[in-house]
């Protein structure tokens, strides 16, 4: 399972993980500086005065070696017997005082293939001790990590006589301990490591947790690195050979190798990580790669090679691959200078240094005043915490940036959407814009429209509507009667003589006189419905719907009357007119035509003129009707 740790909860593991660390590290200290102030046990050191004999190329027994002459023999100088990687076997021959107690003589280097101590009393073998990691660890004389040796308590002084060997290094750092010493330093001791170790695993168990949560593959190597480093020291300390494979000979000579090797596999793989390499300097990590092969190739050959070799080839590995990491740490800080890389850096320098130191130490090049272990210890601790500092800071940068490009996408998204709701309203503003004008323009139109339709069906002279307008109108309300079932009157007007008025008094007394009689016809409506129209010279048409024939009657009765009765006054002229009127009304019919009405109305007017003129006539059906009522 991920978590998605916020920036908070990181801060709060990240202080909980360091506090804890710098804690321990204060306790252990502490511990070691009020020990050295105490003067708590130490033991006497066994080096310098004792007698050393490097083996001749020819193999010596223990009678050969007693037979040689003193001269062979060279004085120790040095405070520690080391001596560095040789192909034959050391011998060391020391006095120990006589001593009423029970001692323990104490060679603390677990890796020593074969180790064989002789106890003598004036020339007398008391013990004969044969051990070494290359034996089974049963045959120790004593069951501890590393190699001790009971001495007996005795009346004289005790000669002791030592056969090292060794595929690595020869080193015996020998002290010498009362036994109850010894028993209080161990625990010390073993305190001491304890926590050492306690510190790795607890830093190894709350990264492996980080892992776990986070799904950082940086922590995941970084663990790896931890796990191997533990192995290693546990393998060289001996504590591995007395735990964890006591039986396997074979397996204790190739652990510290095979341990070694995948610890440097992991912190390169760790550094690939921590700095990116892949991402930044892409052929270095292509080098880095090279590496880890190498590393792994040389896990396997450890197997075959004599130990000097593989030991040689991991040693030349190991400073190419910490330099190289180094370099890459170095680089990566002049070229980003995060915090994050400085720490790292710095831990790997450390690293290097103690490393060195401790090599250094263990090949007898140098002298330490330190055990060179305990440089390692110091080295491990200190690399252990700067390391894990840098990989928490660089995931915390990690995280920051993963979160800010989340944000900044969240942002670019927000502009887009606002860009693309602005767009949509300008357009929409727009269409309603061109909306707008559309219908100014549509309403324009149809008043342009309309005022065509009505110039083009306006008569000129009159002011009233044209026989164009007549026949549009009279054919619409012909079938709303049809529809509707009510009646429709139609009138056809013809003014009387009017030849002669235009012969007397000439045309344009006429069309005054063709006027005024338009105007009292369309006066004498009152209906919105009614209307009059000019339908030709001096006739006019009338459409009256739902008007019956009493009211149509009546309308153009009164009409004619009031024609009859007013003098029209033209210019100087003062004119009677009168008008003929031709009434027709009906409810239309499907079956009948539409001209129908108009033609009976035209019918009726013929009848008023033949009648006399200066009347209004009904059509004959229309009359039979009203007879008929
Ligand atoms: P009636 O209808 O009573 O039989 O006699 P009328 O003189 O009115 O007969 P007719 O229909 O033959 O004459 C119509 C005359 O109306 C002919 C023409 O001189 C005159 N007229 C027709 N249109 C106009 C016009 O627009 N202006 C003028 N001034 N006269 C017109
Ligand atoms: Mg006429
Ligand atoms: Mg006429």
């Amino acid at each position: 399972m991920i978590l998605n740790l916020n920036d908070r909860q990181f801060s709060r593991l990240w202080l909980g993980l360091t506090g804890s660390t710098f804690i321990l590290f204060f306790i252990v200290a502490t511990w070691q500086f009020s020990h050295t102030l105490s003067g708590g046990a130490q033991g006497k050191i066994i080096g310098q005065g004792v007698q050393v004999l490097k083996e001749p190329s020819q193999e010596l027994s223990l009678e050969d070696i007693r037979q040689l002459p003193q001269q062979q023999w060279q004085n120790h100088s040095s405070t520690w017997l080391s001596f560095g990687i040789s192909a034959t076997p050391y011998w060391f021959r020391f006095e120990l005082p006589y001593a009423s107690q029970e001692r323990i003589l104490e060679v603390d280097y677990a890796l020593t293939d074969e180790l064989d101590v002789w106890l003598f009393d004036n020339k007398r073998l008391i013990a004969h001790y044969q051990t070494g990691d290359q034996k089974p660890f049963a045959e120790r004389p004593i069951n501890s990590v590393n190699f001790l040796f009971p001495i007996p308590p005795n009346a004289n002084p005790v000669e002791v006589i030592i056969r090292a060997d060794n595929q690595g290094a020869i080193r015996l750092p020998t002290k010498l301990w009362q036994s109850h010493e010894f028993i209080s330093f161990k625990a010390e001791k073993s305190w001491l490591l304890g926590i050492f170790f306690g510190f790795i695993v607890a830093i190894l168990i709350s990264h492996l947790f980080m892992f776990v949560t986070t799904g950082n593959i940086g922590f995941f190597t970084y663990c790896g690195y931890l796990l191997f480093v533990l192995l290693t020291l546990i393998t060289i300390l001996g504590i591995g050979y007395k735990y964890l494979w006591p039986e396997s000979v074979w397996w204790q000579k190739h652990a510290s190798m095979v341990f070694a090797n995948l610890a440097l596999v992991f912190g390169v793989l760790f550094s690939r990580e921590l700095l990116q390499v892949k991402t930044y300097r892409p052929r270095l990590d292509k080098g880095l790669k090279g590496l880890v092969i190498l590393f792994l190739v040389s896990v396997l050959v450890s197997f075959w090679l004599p130990y000097p070799w593989v030991l040689q080839i991991f040693i030349l590995l190991m400073i190419t691959a910490v330099t190289t990491i180094l370099i890459t740490g170095i680089s990566f800080w002049l070229k980003t200078p995060l915090p994050a890389t400085r720490l790292y850096t710095m831990g790997w320098f450390i690293m290097l240094f103690c490393a060195l130191l401790a090599l250094a130490d263990n090949m007898a090049l140098i002298e330490t005043s330190f055990r060179s272990l305990h440089l390692l210890m110091l080295g491990v601790t200190l690399e252990v915490i700067l390391l894990s500092l840098s990989l928490a800071m660089s995931y915390r940068q990690k995280l920051l940036e993963v979160t800010q490009a989340k944000h900044r996408a969240m942002r670019l998204e927000q502009q887009r959407l606002a860009a693309e709701k602005q767009a949509h309203e300008a357009l929409e503003y727009k269409v309603e814009e061109r909306t707008l004008e559309l219908e100014v323009a549509l309403r324009e139109l149809s008043e342009k429209n309309r005022e065509l339709e009505e110039y083009t069906t306006k008569d000129a002279l009159t002011g009233i509507r044209n026989r164009r307008h007549f026949d549009k109108k009279y054919l619409a309300e012909v079938r709303r009667s049809r529809r509707q079932r009510f009646p429709l009157s139609i009138v056809m007007v013809d003014i009387d003589h009017f030849k002669s008025v235009n012969d007397k008094h000439g045309h344009r007394v006429g069309d005054e006189c063709l006027k005024q009689v338009a105007q009292m016809l369309a006066r004498a409506l009152n209906r919105p419905g009614d209307e009059v129209c000019r339908y030709g010279g001096e006739e006019f048409a009338m459409v009256l719907p739902d008007t019956d024939l009493d009211g149509a009657r009546q309308l153009l009765e009164s009409v004619r009357q009031s024609i009859a009765e007013t003098p029209f006054k033209v210019q100087q002229d003062t004119l009677a007119m009168t008008i003929s009127a031709g009434v027709s009304c009906a409810v239309c019919e499907l079956n009948q035509p539409d001209e129908q009405l108009l033609e009976w109305a035209d019918q009726a007017l013929y009848r008023a003129k033949q009648n006399g003129r200066n009347r209004v006539e009904v059509h004959e059906s229309n009359l039979q009707e009203s007879q008929s009522v």
